[in-house]
This record gives C-alpha cells, sequence and structure tokens, in this order.
C-alpha cells in the first residue's frame, strides 16, 4: 500500500504504488547500461515487473504509478479485523450450541440450536468483502467455510494453474491473494 508522499525538492510525489500484477512493493532503479534511464521495478523476483523507462526519476515514477490500478476499498487491517469478528462470532456459536447440547439434550427443538437462533450475515459479510475488494469468485467463502475460517487450510490444498502453491493460512495472505486476483 503506498505510503504518505514525502516530496522531491521540486515537489515531486517520491511514493511507488505497489506492483499493479503482484501487489508487493517496487523500487525505482537507474539502468546500469543507460546512464539517466529510470524504471521502476517490482521487488519480487518471481515478478520482476518493469514500468517504462523514463529520462528522470520523477517520470519513470509517474509513468509506473500510472499503471498501478487503485488500491481494494477495505485495507488489509480492516479485512483482517473482519474475519477474526466472523471467526470469534463462529467460536461462540459453537460454545453456546455445546452448551444447549449439554443440557438440554432430552429436547427435540430446534431453538435450541444457536445457529439456528441466530440471524446468518456472514454470507452477506463475504459477499460485501469481495465486492470491497474487487474479487469475482468463490475463493473467500471458500476460505471461511471449507477451510473453517482458515483453520483447517493446508498448504499444497490451494493452487495456481500452473500448481504453485497458493499460501491464504492467514487473513491477511488470503487478503494479498484477493488483491493480487481482484478483477478492478
Ligand atoms: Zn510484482
Amino acid at each position: 500500500m503506498a505510503q504518505e508522499g514525502e516530496k522531491m525538492d521540486n515537489g515531486t510525489q517520491t511514493v511507488l504504488n505497489d506492483c499493479p500484477f503482484c501487489g508487493c512493493e517496487a523500487t525505482l532503479e537507474e539502468s546500469s547500461i543507460f546512464p539517466m534511464q529510470y524504471a521502476v521495478i517490482c521487488n519480487r523476483a518471481t515478478c520482476a515487473a518493469m514500468g517504462p523507462k523514463e529520462n528522470t526519476e520523477e517520470e519513470a515514477i509517474a509513468a509506473w504509478n500510472r499503471r498501478t490500478p487503485e488500491p481494494p476499498r477495505v485495507t488489509k487491517k480492516r479485512f483482517c479485523e473482519i474475519i477474526d469478528s466472523l471467526r470469534a462470532a463462529d467460536d461462540t456459536r459453537r460454545k453456546v450450541n455445546a452448551i444447549f447440547q449439554r443440557s438440554c439434550d432430552h429436547i427435540e427443538n430446534d431453538f435450541m440450536n444457536a445457529a439456528a437462533l441466530q440471524i446468518n450475515h456472514e454470507g452477506i459479510v463475504a459477499e460485501l468483502l469481495a465486492l470491497a475488494m474487487g474479487y469475482e469468485g468463490d475463493t473467500l467463502e471458500w476460505w471461511l467455510w471449507e477451510c473453517d475460517y482458515g483453520r483447517k487450510f493446508k498448504l499444497g490444498s490451494f493452487a495456481e494453474a500452473d500448481g504453485t502453491a497458493i499460501d491464504v493460512s492467514t487473513a491477511k495472505r488470503l487478503y494479498e491473494y484477493l488483491k493480487k486476483e481482484r478483477i478492478v
């Protein structure tokens, strides 16, 4: 995520947006072959996206930043907080269910099931989160429910088309994945 901009002496923004392809940070570099040629290059070696070569540092930064899409409308911090809340609510629901089941085993009654008592907003929250991320896919729902809020996620169970494992073991990593895969 781009930070608050420092200014160069001439007032130009020096802030580099994250790589539009992989979301990693990027660095301004001067060409080792052509002096006075500058370009911004993604820090992630396996991505190595490079911005247009320009004659000044400012132009190279501006050109790189122009190609970077707008960031998601939900920050990584907020995304993780929302996921934590959903997981905490689910924990509570399970505990309440367990208590009811212990004390009311003889009563056949759906009302004893806290999940049935609770108006379930999770599907809506998941949909809104995906919208805020600009992501169109069911990875978020899969992660929440199939992977039990990430708890049952196993590295290797989720992979790129070429077989490369994708790590979404935490909400933070899930955010990074959705950000990378989003359609803007
Ligand atoms: Zn990159």
